[in-house]
């Protein structure tokens, strides 16, 4: 068995690759921060907000980013969980308050699914 003995690189091509990688690291941070940023912005969180069901049903729910007991989390926007207006389990969406006329939201306020995230 042979080997290939590769050149050890010195300390000046270590810092230059080790600079690169916190460059890389920093921009792709920024860079997933900013998309995070503009697809959530518009939206609110916490409790009472506006979810609409697959169906189409409107109704309130307690919606905290990265935690979940009664909904099966499929992103930030989309959950799997009961819908309490059609009593089924189904996909729903977060709403943007903009998005909702003064009826919806009325609406949306009649069902409420808990206060349990
Ligand atoms: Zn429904």
């Amino acid at each position: 068995m042979t080997s290939v003995a590769l050149p050890e690189p010195n300390q000046a091509q270590l810092a230059v690759y080790t600079v690169a990688a916190i460059l890389i690291a920093a921009i792709l941070v920024v860079a997933i921060a900013a998309r995070s940023r503009r697809l959530l912005s518009g939206y609110r969180f916490g409790p009472d907000v506006v979810v609409r069901c697959r169906d189409g049903h409107l109704f309130t729910t307690t919606w905290i980013p990265m935690a979940s007991v009664k909904s099966i989390r499929l992103g930030p926007l989309v959950r799997y969980q009961y819908c309490p207006v059609g009593q089924h389990m189904a996909l729903v969406t977060l709403m943007k308050d903009s998005d909702l006329t003064p009826s919806e939201r009325l609406a949306a306020r009649r069902f409420h699914d808990g206060g349990v995230p």
